[in-house]
């Protein structure tokens, strides 16, 4: 017998095609009489016709939402928001958009509607991560949770291939690692062995064709099962990892996700057997990391770390800053193992060396 604690997540989740429609009456429902509408300058089109849309409802749009919520963007939104008076937020797009949304209602506990539009997941968890003068520090609140999250379908089938590839393969890391998770429970496994088993099956079908509707639906529906994973259990050395390499190199969040799960999940792979088969069996694969590294190279994905713009005279300080600050993971987290790890990801050579050289006993 297992024994275990779930937090269930407070969030009101509204699935669908064509339900951008409910947000007037989410937003009523929430007493939003001044929305401010945020998104990335990529989306202010998308942000403006939601503004035009909600009619009096929406106060205005703020449209310099930017990867890894620099507290400086957020100044310049909270002050926006003062000046309109604004009482709730909406926001639509990706994680930029949505961690700027988390980090006003951080500082002003506003109610929060998000419309997410890549498969990021951070709609679902507590966590965010904020950049102050180049340094990412992550914290975890309540606060930040939206109270409604509007799934629409439709908005995802403009995200071009290469980002819905590599966003699918972060949301399956936000999965992977819950299965190994020192604090897991039954019912994050199921979502994440579902949400894993969803995204793996609708990927290669959206590469085929961005427009096909099913497998648009399925890869949301996976995307939100995975981002509920990872607000709900601790991650281990692959989210440790990107962070570290994502923040000290500059590299993008989720190509460097997708580069680094297969490596990573192979060098946990000895360490938790149970696990491994959990996610081979929801990727439809003999083998987890191996399988993981195919279903990239079958996305087209970039698959090492020089090609998404790492220097090969970093790999050592990357090695020495993944070893700094030690986290809980399932297999010891030692610098020269981890050195060979960031080395394979760097050249984007097969994970399955790593398994082989790098098996330990399962203590
Ligand atoms: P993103 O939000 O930066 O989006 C990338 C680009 O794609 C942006 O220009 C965006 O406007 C555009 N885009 C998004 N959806 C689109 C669509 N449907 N059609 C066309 N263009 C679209 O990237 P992301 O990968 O979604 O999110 C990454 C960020 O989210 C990072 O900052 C990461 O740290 C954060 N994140 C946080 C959590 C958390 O729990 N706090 C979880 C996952 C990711």
């Amino acid at each position: 017998m297992q024994t275990f604690t779930y937090q269930a997540a407070p969030m009101r989740v509204i699935f669908g095609r064509g339900t951008l429609n409910q947000l007037a009456d989410e937003l009523a429902r929430l007493g939003v009489s001044r929305a401010l509408v945020l998104a990335t300058p990529h989306q202010v089109q998308q942000a403006a016709s939601i503004a035009a849309m909600l009619g009096e409802r929406a106060a205005g749009v703020f449209a310099q939402a930017e990867m890894h919520t620099p507290v400086g963007v957020t100044d310049r939104a909270m002050a926006y928001a003062r000046e309109l008076a604004v009482d709730g937020i909406v926001a639509i797009g990706g994680g930029s958009t949505t961690g700027l949304g988390k980090a006003i209602a951080l500082r002003t506990d506003l109610p929060q509607v998000v419309v997410p539009t890549s498969y990021a997941g951070s709609e679902m968890t507590p966590i965010l991560g904020e950049t102050r003068d180049g340094l990412k520090t992550t914290q975890s609140s309540p606060r930040v949770l939206p109270e409604t999250v509007i799934y629409d379908v439709d908005l995802t089938l403009t995200m071009p291939p290469s980002l819905s590839a590599t966003s699918g393969l972060n949301a399956i890391a936000h999965a992977v690692e819950p299965l190994y998770a020192r604090d897991r429970n039954p019912i994050i496994s199921l979502m994440a062995q579902e949400g894993i088993r969803n995204l793996a099956q609708a990927l290669p079908k959206i590469n085929a064709e961005a427009n096909d509707i099913e497998a648009r639906a399925q890869a949301l529906y996976g995307a939100w099962l995975c981002g509920s994973c990872l607000g709900a259990v601790g991650m281990a050395l692959h989210h440790k990892l990107c962070h570290t390499l994502g923040g000290t190199f500059n590299l993008p969040h989720a190509e460097t996700h997708a580069v680094i799960l297969p490596h990573a999940v192979a060098y946990n792979a000895s360490a938790d057997p149970h696990a491994m088969a959990e996610i081979a069996r929801a990727l439809g694969a003999k083998e987890a990391a191996l399988g993981l590294f195919e279903l990239a190279g079958e996305l087209g994905v970039r698959r090492s770390l020089r090609e998404i713009g790492m220097r090969e005279q970093d790999i050592d300080r990357a090695a020495d800053l993944a070893v700094k600050n030690p986290y809980w993971n399932p297999r010891p987290v030692e610098r020269d193992a981890i050195r060979g790890l960031i080395a394979r990801a760097f050249a984007g050579s097969s994970p399955v060396d790593d398994v082989r050289t790098q098996a330990v006993p399962h203590t």
